[in-house]
Protein backbone atom coordinates (compact mmCIF):
# COMPACT_ATOMS: atom_id res chain seq x y z
CA UNK A 1 0.00 0.00 0.00
CA UNK A 2 1.46 3.25 -0.80
CA UNK A 3 1.22 5.91 1.47
CA UNK A 4 -0.47 8.88 0.33
CA UNK A 5 -0.09 13.17 0.53
CA UNK A 6 -2.86 14.74 2.79
CA UNK A 7 -4.40 17.96 1.04
CA UNK A 8 -7.23 19.25 1.76
CA UNK A 9 -8.85 16.90 3.86
CA UNK A 10 -8.00 14.30 1.44
CA UNK A 11 -5.40 11.40 0.92
CA UNK A 12 -4.25 12.26 -2.61
CA UNK A 13 -1.77 9.76 -4.98
CA UNK A 14 1.34 11.57 -6.25
CA UNK A 15 3.26 11.39 -9.30
CA UNK A 16 5.40 8.81 -8.22
CA UNK A 17 5.48 5.82 -5.29
CA UNK A 18 9.38 5.79 -3.54
CA UNK A 19 9.93 3.49 -0.70
CA UNK A 20 11.25 4.37 2.52
CA UNK A 21 14.22 1.94 2.82
CA UNK A 22 15.92 1.03 6.49
CA UNK A 23 19.59 1.80 6.55
CA UNK A 24 19.92 -0.68 9.61
CA UNK A 25 18.90 -3.04 6.95
CA UNK A 26 18.78 -2.12 3.03
CA UNK A 27 16.39 -4.96 2.39
CA UNK A 28 13.78 -3.81 4.47
CA UNK A 29 11.21 -1.35 3.27
CA UNK A 30 9.62 0.23 5.45
CA UNK A 31 6.64 1.81 2.76
CA UNK A 32 6.28 3.35 -0.19
CA UNK A 33 5.33 6.66 -0.17
CA UNK A 34 3.72 8.69 -2.60
CA UNK A 35 5.65 11.86 -4.01
CA UNK A 36 4.00 14.95 -4.96
CA UNK A 37 5.01 17.20 -7.88
CA UNK A 38 4.62 21.07 -8.17
CA UNK A 39 1.17 21.04 -9.03
CA UNK A 40 0.27 18.67 -5.80
CA UNK A 41 2.14 21.56 -3.59
CA UNK A 42 0.17 24.09 -5.01
CA UNK A 43 -3.00 22.49 -4.78
CA UNK A 44 -1.76 22.00 -0.85
CA UNK A 45 -0.73 25.99 -0.63
CA UNK A 46 -4.56 26.51 -1.88
CA UNK A 47 -5.96 24.32 0.48
CA UNK A 48 -4.15 25.48 3.27
CA UNK A 49 -4.99 29.70 1.98
CA UNK A 50 -8.65 28.64 2.03
CA UNK A 51 -8.46 27.18 5.29
CA UNK A 52 -6.93 30.28 6.82
CA UNK A 53 -9.35 32.18 7.36
CA UNK A 54 -11.52 30.52 9.57
CA UNK A 55 -9.18 28.64 10.95
CA UNK A 56 -7.88 32.20 12.13
CA UNK A 57 -11.20 32.78 13.59
CA UNK A 58 -12.03 29.52 15.05
CA UNK A 59 -11.23 30.04 18.35
CA UNK A 60 -8.21 28.84 20.62
CA UNK A 61 -10.41 25.94 22.61
CA UNK A 62 -10.10 24.18 18.93
CA UNK A 63 -6.79 24.86 18.49
CA UNK A 64 -5.91 23.18 21.96
CA UNK A 65 -8.24 20.41 21.44
CA UNK A 66 -6.49 19.66 18.16
CA UNK A 67 -3.01 19.90 19.69
CA UNK A 68 -3.78 18.15 22.84
CA UNK A 69 -5.28 15.48 20.39
CA UNK A 70 -2.13 14.82 18.38
CA UNK A 71 0.12 15.15 21.76
CA UNK A 72 -2.10 12.06 23.62
CA UNK A 73 -1.74 9.67 20.57
CA UNK A 74 1.95 10.73 20.27
CA UNK A 75 2.78 9.91 23.84
CA UNK A 76 0.44 6.83 24.29
CA UNK A 77 2.33 5.48 20.74
CA UNK A 78 5.59 6.05 21.91
CA UNK A 79 6.57 2.61 21.84
CA UNK A 80 5.70 1.81 18.25
CA UNK A 81 6.17 5.26 16.50
CA UNK A 82 9.46 5.21 18.18
CA UNK A 83 10.14 1.72 16.97
CA UNK A 84 8.92 3.02 13.49
CA UNK A 85 11.60 5.92 13.57
CA UNK A 86 14.64 3.91 14.70
CA UNK A 87 13.76 1.66 11.53
CA UNK A 88 13.30 4.75 9.24
CA UNK A 89 16.07 7.05 10.56
CA UNK A 90 18.95 4.80 11.99
CA UNK A 91 18.87 6.68 15.56
CA UNK A 92 18.60 3.99 18.55
CA UNK A 93 15.24 2.55 19.84
CA UNK A 94 16.10 4.21 23.11
CA UNK A 95 16.76 7.49 21.15
CA UNK A 96 13.95 6.75 18.49
CA UNK A 97 11.29 6.33 21.60
CA UNK A 98 12.78 9.51 23.05
CA UNK A 99 12.22 11.70 20.02
CA UNK A 100 8.46 10.35 20.12
CA UNK A 101 7.76 11.46 23.65
CA UNK A 102 9.34 14.65 22.51
CA UNK A 103 7.28 15.63 20.15
CA UNK A 104 4.09 14.33 22.06
CA UNK A 105 5.27 16.84 24.73
CA UNK A 106 6.18 19.44 22.20
CA UNK A 107 2.69 19.30 20.84
CA UNK A 108 0.92 19.19 24.70
CA UNK A 109 3.30 22.48 25.33
CA UNK A 110 1.60 24.37 22.12
CA UNK A 111 -1.62 23.52 22.90
CA UNK A 112 -1.31 25.15 25.99
CA UNK A 113 0.17 28.30 24.19
CA UNK A 114 -2.32 28.67 21.84
CA UNK A 115 -5.04 29.54 25.46
CA UNK A 116 -1.61 31.88 26.20
CA UNK A 117 -1.60 34.16 22.95
CA UNK A 118 -2.23 37.50 25.08
CA UNK A 119 -1.49 41.04 24.46
CA UNK A 120 -0.54 43.94 25.77
CA UNK A 121 -2.83 46.72 26.75
CA UNK A 122 -0.81 50.48 27.60
CA UNK A 123 -1.94 54.01 28.25
CA UNK A 124 -1.01 56.57 25.08
CA UNK A 125 0.34 58.91 25.49
CA UNK A 126 -2.78 61.06 24.47
CA UNK A 127 -5.37 60.90 27.28
CA UNK A 128 -8.59 59.08 26.39
CA UNK A 129 -6.71 56.74 23.81
CA UNK A 130 -6.18 53.08 24.54
CA UNK A 131 -2.70 51.37 22.75
CA UNK A 132 -3.15 47.38 22.78
CA UNK A 133 -0.21 45.30 20.89
CA UNK A 134 -1.91 42.24 19.31
CA UNK A 135 -0.92 38.95 18.00
CA UNK A 136 -2.22 37.63 15.00
CA UNK A 137 -1.42 34.68 12.68
CA UNK A 138 0.54 35.03 9.23
CA UNK A 139 -1.25 33.09 7.16
CA UNK A 140 0.18 29.71 5.35
CA UNK A 141 3.61 28.65 6.20
CA UNK A 142 5.66 26.27 4.56
CA UNK A 143 7.18 23.92 6.81
CA UNK A 144 10.39 22.15 5.58
CA UNK A 145 12.26 19.68 7.45
CA UNK A 146 15.23 17.38 7.59
CA UNK A 147 15.74 13.88 7.88
CA UNK A 148 17.69 13.79 11.19
CA UNK A 149 14.85 14.08 13.47
CA UNK A 150 11.91 12.98 11.47
CA UNK A 151 9.25 13.63 14.09
CA UNK A 152 10.70 16.28 16.89
CA UNK A 153 11.30 18.84 14.23
CA UNK A 154 7.96 18.68 12.17
CA UNK A 155 6.24 18.53 15.73
CA UNK A 156 8.12 21.90 16.67
CA UNK A 157 7.22 23.77 13.46
CA UNK A 158 3.71 22.47 12.79
CA UNK A 159 2.76 22.77 16.54
CA UNK A 160 3.00 26.54 16.69
CA UNK A 161 2.09 27.09 13.83
CA UNK A 162 -1.92 25.71 14.12
CA UNK A 163 -1.63 26.73 18.02
CA UNK A 164 -1.20 30.85 16.73
CA UNK A 165 -3.75 30.22 13.86
CA UNK A 166 -1.87 29.55 10.88
CA UNK A 167 -2.43 26.47 8.52
CA UNK A 168 0.39 24.30 6.94
CA UNK A 169 1.89 22.77 4.30
CA UNK A 170 4.53 20.57 5.73
CA UNK A 171 7.53 19.04 3.24
CA UNK A 172 9.38 16.17 5.20
CA UNK A 173 12.87 15.30 4.05
CA UNK A 174 12.78 12.43 1.65
CA UNK A 175 14.53 9.95 3.60
CA UNK A 176 12.15 9.71 6.22
CA UNK A 177 8.22 9.83 4.72
CA UNK A 178 7.07 7.84 7.59
CA UNK A 179 7.17 9.40 10.50
CA UNK A 180 6.02 13.11 8.85
CA UNK A 181 2.89 10.47 7.76
CA UNK A 182 2.36 8.71 10.83
CA UNK A 183 2.12 12.40 12.39
CA UNK A 184 0.26 13.83 9.58
CA UNK A 185 -2.61 10.28 9.78
CA UNK A 186 -2.67 11.39 13.21
CA UNK A 187 -3.68 15.41 12.50
CA UNK A 188 -6.13 14.19 10.01
CA UNK A 189 -7.82 12.84 12.88
CA UNK A 190 -7.42 15.66 15.41
CA UNK A 191 -10.90 17.59 14.36
CA UNK A 192 -8.73 20.30 12.10
CA UNK A 193 -11.47 21.27 8.96
CA UNK A 194 -9.63 20.36 5.89
CA UNK A 195 -6.89 22.38 4.38
CA UNK A 196 -5.65 23.43 7.56
CA UNK A 197 -2.81 21.13 7.73
CA UNK A 198 -1.08 19.52 4.82
CA UNK A 199 1.98 16.67 3.81
CA UNK A 200 3.49 16.86 0.64
CA UNK A 201 6.30 14.27 0.39
CA UNK A 202 8.57 15.24 -2.04
CA UNK A 203 11.80 16.34 -3.50
CA UNK A 204 13.57 19.30 -1.74
CA UNK A 205 14.33 20.98 -5.29
CA UNK A 206 10.92 20.29 -6.61
CA UNK A 207 8.06 20.45 -3.37
CA UNK A 208 10.13 22.75 -1.28
CA UNK A 209 11.23 25.30 -3.80
CA UNK A 210 7.36 25.61 -4.80
CA UNK A 211 6.54 26.75 -1.35
CA UNK A 212 9.46 28.80 -0.79
CA UNK A 213 8.15 30.45 -4.27
CA UNK A 214 4.38 30.56 -3.86
CA UNK A 215 3.27 34.06 -3.08
CA UNK A 216 0.34 32.66 -1.07
CA UNK A 217 2.93 31.31 1.51
CA UNK A 218 3.84 33.78 4.21
CA UNK A 219 6.48 32.59 6.02
CA UNK A 220 9.08 29.56 5.51
CA UNK A 221 10.74 27.56 8.66
CA UNK A 222 13.13 25.35 7.30
CA UNK A 223 15.77 23.29 9.22
CA UNK A 224 18.34 21.85 6.79
CA UNK A 225 21.80 22.58 5.57
CA UNK A 226 23.72 26.17 5.23
CA UNK A 227 23.77 26.00 1.64
CA UNK A 228 20.05 25.25 0.87
CA UNK A 229 19.13 27.70 3.59
CA UNK A 230 21.33 30.46 1.80
CA UNK A 231 19.43 29.87 -1.50
CA UNK A 232 15.72 29.54 0.50
CA UNK A 233 16.81 32.61 2.10
CA UNK A 234 17.65 34.54 -0.98
CA UNK A 235 14.16 33.90 -2.72
CA UNK A 236 12.16 34.38 0.71
CA UNK A 237 13.65 38.11 0.89
CA UNK A 238 12.86 38.64 -2.89
CA UNK A 239 9.44 38.60 -2.28
CA UNK A 240 9.55 39.57 1.07
CA UNK A 241 8.21 36.51 3.14
CA UNK A 242 9.10 35.59 6.66
CA UNK A 243 11.95 33.42 6.86
CA UNK A 244 13.11 31.15 9.71
CA UNK A 245 16.60 28.94 9.15
CA UNK A 246 18.29 26.54 11.30
CA UNK A 247 21.27 25.33 9.77
CA UNK A 248 24.55 23.98 10.52
CA UNK A 249 26.90 23.68 13.72
CA UNK A 250 30.24 23.45 13.94
CA UNK A 251 30.16 23.13 17.99
CA UNK A 252 32.88 22.88 20.22
CA UNK A 253 32.79 21.50 22.98
CA UNK A 254 36.12 22.70 25.36
CA UNK A 255 37.55 20.90 27.88
CA UNK A 256 39.70 22.60 30.32
CA UNK A 257 42.42 21.48 32.52
CA UNK A 258 40.43 21.49 35.58
CA UNK A 259 37.83 19.21 34.22
CA UNK A 260 36.13 16.36 35.52
CA UNK A 261 37.59 14.36 33.32
CA UNK A 262 34.53 11.30 33.21
CA UNK A 263 32.13 14.25 32.69
CA UNK A 264 34.20 15.61 29.90
CA UNK A 265 34.23 11.91 28.25
CA UNK A 266 30.42 11.66 29.07
CA UNK A 267 29.99 14.72 27.04
CA UNK A 268 32.18 14.32 24.15
CA UNK A 269 31.04 10.52 23.64
CA UNK A 270 27.39 12.01 23.85
CA UNK A 271 27.87 15.21 22.07
CA UNK A 272 29.95 13.66 19.19
CA UNK A 273 28.47 10.37 18.51
CA UNK A 274 25.45 9.55 19.87
CA UNK A 275 22.72 9.47 16.91
CA UNK A 276 25.42 8.30 15.31
CA UNK A 277 26.78 12.05 15.43
CA UNK A 278 24.38 12.84 12.94
CA UNK A 279 22.86 16.29 14.62
CA UNK A 280 22.90 20.37 13.93
CA UNK A 281 24.00 20.61 17.94
CA UNK A 282 26.74 17.75 17.53
CA UNK A 283 30.44 18.04 19.40
CA UNK A 284 32.17 17.71 16.21
CA UNK A 285 35.43 19.91 18.02
CA UNK A 286 36.83 19.12 20.92
CA UNK A 287 39.20 22.06 22.19
CA UNK A 288 41.07 20.54 24.93
CA UNK A 289 44.19 22.36 27.08
CA UNK A 290 47.23 21.22 27.72
CA UNK A 291 46.99 20.05 31.53
CA UNK A 292 43.95 17.50 30.39
CA UNK A 293 44.95 17.09 26.68
CA UNK A 294 46.53 13.45 26.91
CA UNK A 295 44.25 11.56 29.31
CA UNK A 296 41.41 13.10 27.63
CA UNK A 297 42.35 11.53 24.28
CA UNK A 298 43.26 8.28 26.05
CA UNK A 299 39.94 8.49 28.26
CA UNK A 300 37.90 8.76 25.10
CA UNK A 301 39.19 6.25 22.55
CA UNK A 302 38.98 3.95 25.80
CA UNK A 303 35.29 4.60 25.94
CA UNK A 304 34.94 4.64 22.55
CA UNK A 305 35.99 0.97 21.98
CA UNK A 306 32.89 0.61 24.57
CA UNK A 307 30.34 1.70 21.93
CA UNK A 308 28.41 -1.22 19.72
CA UNK A 309 27.94 -0.37 16.54
CA UNK A 310 24.68 -2.33 15.07
CA UNK A 311 21.08 -2.60 13.79
CA UNK A 312 18.75 0.83 15.44
CA UNK A 313 16.25 -1.80 16.68
CA UNK A 314 18.88 -3.92 18.69
CA UNK A 315 18.75 -2.91 22.58
CA UNK A 316 22.27 -3.81 22.85
CA UNK A 317 23.23 -0.87 20.15
CA UNK A 318 24.75 2.42 21.03
CA UNK A 319 25.41 3.95 17.59
CA UNK A 320 22.81 2.83 14.30
CA UNK A 321 23.74 3.50 10.58
CA UNK A 322 24.49 6.50 8.98
CA UNK A 323 21.43 7.32 7.37
CA UNK A 324 22.41 6.57 3.42
CA UNK A 325 25.32 6.13 1.19
CA UNK A 326 25.60 9.81 -0.05
CA UNK A 327 26.15 10.31 3.68
CA UNK A 328 28.42 7.99 4.55
CA UNK A 329 30.18 8.73 1.42
CA UNK A 330 30.83 12.32 2.79
CA UNK A 331 31.57 10.64 6.25
CA UNK A 332 34.42 8.79 4.81
CA UNK A 333 35.39 11.62 2.78
CA UNK A 334 36.09 13.57 5.72
CA UNK A 335 38.25 10.70 7.33
CA UNK A 336 40.32 10.32 4.50
CA UNK A 337 40.95 14.33 4.72
CA UNK A 338 41.69 13.40 8.37
CA UNK A 339 44.06 10.72 8.24
CA UNK A 340 46.01 12.95 5.70
CA UNK A 341 45.99 16.19 8.43
CA UNK A 342 45.95 14.66 11.58
CA UNK A 343 46.20 11.87 13.58
CA UNK A 344 43.39 8.54 13.72
CA UNK A 345 43.12 8.19 17.42
CA UNK A 346 39.90 5.76 16.85
CA UNK A 347 37.49 4.08 14.22
CA UNK A 348 36.57 5.51 10.85
CA UNK A 349 36.34 2.52 9.31
CA UNK A 350 32.81 1.07 7.42
CA UNK A 351 31.64 -2.05 9.08
CA UNK A 352 29.57 -5.22 8.17
CA UNK A 353 27.30 -6.37 10.43
CA UNK A 354 24.53 -9.35 10.08
CA UNK A 355 22.71 -7.28 7.74
CA UNK A 356 23.58 -4.64 4.76
CA UNK A 357 23.43 -1.61 6.13
CA UNK A 358 25.39 1.72 6.20
CA UNK A 359 27.39 1.25 9.31
CA UNK A 360 30.83 3.59 10.27
CA UNK A 361 33.09 2.91 13.45
CA UNK A 362 33.05 6.32 15.46
CA UNK A 363 35.87 8.64 14.60
CA UNK A 364 38.23 10.27 16.37
CA UNK A 365 41.37 12.62 15.48
CA UNK A 366 43.60 13.86 17.37
CA UNK A 367 46.44 16.72 16.46
CA UNK A 368 44.18 18.95 14.32
CA UNK A 369 44.25 22.56 13.98
CA UNK A 370 41.19 24.48 13.51
CA UNK A 371 42.10 25.67 10.34
CA UNK A 372 41.90 22.24 8.75
CA UNK A 373 38.76 21.29 6.50
CA UNK A 374 37.48 18.80 9.34
CA UNK A 375 37.38 21.62 11.61
CA UNK A 376 35.09 24.49 9.33
CA UNK A 377 32.95 22.26 7.44
CA UNK A 378 30.29 20.19 8.81
CA UNK A 379 30.95 16.70 8.26
CA UNK A 380 26.75 15.39 9.77
CA UNK A 381 28.95 11.88 11.19
CA UNK A 382 30.05 10.08 13.97
CA UNK A 383 33.30 11.96 13.31
CA UNK A 384 34.80 14.25 16.02
CA UNK A 385 38.60 15.79 16.11
CA UNK A 386 40.50 17.04 19.29
CA UNK A 387 42.14 20.63 18.77
CA UNK A 388 44.61 21.67 21.73
CA UNK A 389 44.70 24.73 23.43
CA UNK A 390 47.41 26.45 25.36
CA UNK A 391 45.33 27.52 28.11
CA UNK A 392 42.10 29.19 28.43
CA UNK A 393 42.21 32.39 26.14
CA UNK A 394 43.33 30.38 23.32
CA UNK A 395 40.93 27.84 23.74
CA UNK A 396 37.75 30.16 23.72
CA UNK A 397 39.20 31.91 20.78
CA UNK A 398 39.60 28.88 18.77
CA UNK A 399 35.94 27.94 19.70
CA UNK A 400 35.07 30.82 18.48
CA UNK A 401 36.70 31.19 15.00
CA UNK A 402 33.79 29.89 13.18
CA UNK A 403 31.33 30.75 10.71
CA UNK A 404 28.65 29.08 12.68
CA UNK A 405 27.48 29.45 16.44
CA UNK A 406 24.72 26.69 17.17
CA UNK A 407 26.01 25.62 20.04
CA UNK A 408 29.16 25.00 22.39
CA UNK A 409 29.97 23.57 25.58
CA UNK A 410 32.65 23.90 28.24
CA UNK A 411 33.68 21.12 30.67
CA UNK A 412 35.25 22.59 34.17
CA UNK A 413 35.11 22.79 37.88
CA UNK A 414 35.76 26.44 38.68
CA UNK A 415 32.23 28.69 38.45
CA UNK A 416 34.47 31.41 36.99
CA UNK A 417 35.74 29.49 34.07
CA UNK A 418 32.01 28.61 33.73
CA UNK A 419 30.50 31.78 33.82
CA UNK A 420 33.15 33.33 31.90
CA UNK A 421 32.31 30.88 28.82
CA UNK A 422 28.65 30.72 29.37
CA UNK A 423 29.60 34.72 28.72
CA UNK A 424 32.12 34.74 25.82
CA UNK A 425 31.15 31.79 23.73
CA UNK A 426 29.63 32.84 20.47
CA UNK A 427 26.88 30.98 20.09
CA UNK A 428 23.01 30.69 20.84
CA UNK A 429 22.84 27.58 23.16
CA UNK A 430 25.58 27.29 25.85
CA UNK A 431 26.29 23.97 27.85
CA UNK A 432 28.14 23.69 30.97
CA UNK A 433 29.20 20.37 32.06
CA UNK A 434 26.55 19.23 29.54
CA UNK A 435 26.94 17.61 26.27
CA UNK A 436 26.31 20.37 22.73
CA UNK A 437 23.31 18.52 21.82
CA UNK A 438 20.16 17.39 23.84
CA UNK A 439 17.79 20.58 24.80
CA UNK A 440 14.45 21.26 25.99
CA UNK A 441 11.61 21.99 24.70
CA UNK A 442 9.79 24.70 26.25
CA UNK A 443 12.87 27.39 25.86
CA UNK A 444 14.31 28.36 23.08
CA UNK A 445 16.34 26.77 20.32
CA UNK A 446 18.41 28.57 17.64
CA UNK A 447 21.83 29.79 16.95
CA UNK A 448 24.08 32.99 15.87
CA UNK A 449 26.20 33.62 12.75
CA UNK A 450 25.54 31.04 10.23
CA UNK A 451 23.82 28.58 11.96
CA UNK A 452 20.37 30.05 12.08
CA UNK A 453 18.47 33.33 10.66
CA UNK A 454 15.38 34.63 11.66
CA UNK A 455 13.46 34.31 15.34
CA UNK A 456 13.83 31.49 17.14
CA UNK A 457 12.47 28.47 17.48
CA UNK A 458 10.51 26.38 20.55
CA UNK A 459 9.01 27.60 23.75
CA UNK A 460 7.49 31.25 24.31
CA UNK A 461 9.96 32.84 21.49
CA UNK A 462 8.04 30.54 18.84
CA UNK A 463 5.44 32.90 18.78
CA UNK A 464 7.57 35.50 17.26
CA UNK A 465 7.71 33.72 13.85
CA UNK A 466 4.34 32.39 13.84
CA UNK A 467 2.43 35.93 14.57
CA UNK A 468 2.37 39.30 13.38
CA UNK A 469 1.94 41.74 16.13
CA UNK A 470 -0.70 44.72 15.35
CA UNK A 471 -0.60 47.95 17.72
CA UNK A 472 -4.43 49.08 18.08
CA UNK A 473 -5.26 52.39 19.28
CA UNK A 474 -8.74 53.38 20.49
CA UNK A 475 -10.44 56.76 21.50
CA UNK A 476 -13.44 54.94 23.01
P1 LIG B 1 20.26 17.61 4.37
O1 LIG B 1 21.71 17.63 4.07
O2 LIG B 1 19.89 17.55 5.80
O3 LIG B 1 19.47 16.69 3.50
P2 LIG B 1 19.03 19.75 2.90
O4 LIG B 1 19.18 21.20 3.15
O5 LIG B 1 19.40 19.23 1.56
O6 LIG B 1 19.85 19.09 4.05
O7 LIG B 1 17.55 19.27 3.18
C1 LIG B 1 16.72 19.76 4.22
C2 LIG B 1 15.30 19.91 3.70
O8 LIG B 1 15.30 20.91 2.68
C3 LIG B 1 14.75 18.65 3.03
O9 LIG B 1 13.36 18.53 3.30
C4 LIG B 1 14.99 18.90 1.56
O10 LIG B 1 14.12 18.20 0.73
C5 LIG B 1 14.72 20.40 1.49
N1 LIG B 1 15.31 21.07 0.33
C6 LIG B 1 16.44 20.71 -0.35
N2 LIG B 1 16.66 21.56 -1.37
C7 LIG B 1 15.68 22.50 -1.34
C8 LIG B 1 15.37 23.65 -2.13
N3 LIG B 1 16.11 24.03 -3.15
N4 LIG B 1 14.27 24.37 -1.80
C9 LIG B 1 13.51 24.02 -0.74
N5 LIG B 1 13.75 22.95 0.03
C10 LIG B 1 14.82 22.19 -0.24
Amino acid sequence: MTRKNFIGGEWVEGSEAVPDVNPSNLADVVGEYARAGVAQAEQAIAAARDAFPAWAEAGIQKRFDALDFVGSELLARRDELGRLLSREEGKTLREGIAEVVRAGQIFKFFAGEALRIGGERLPSVRPGVEVEILREPIGVVGLITPWNFPIAIPAWKVAPALAFGNTVVLKPAEATPACAWAMAEILSRAGLPAGVFNLVVGKGSVVGDALVRSPHVAGVSFTGSAATGEQILRKLAERRARAQLEMGGKNPLVVLDDADLEVAVRCAIQGAFHSTGQRCTASSRLVVTEGIHDRFVAALASAMTALRVGDALDPATDLGPVIDRAQLEQDLRYVDLGKRCGRLVAGGEPLKRATEGHYLAPALFADTTNDMAINREEIFGPVATVIRARGDDEALGIANDTELGLSAGVCTTSLARASRFKRDLQSGMVMVNLPTAGVDPHVPFGGRKGSSYGPREQGTYAREFYTAVKTAYTAP
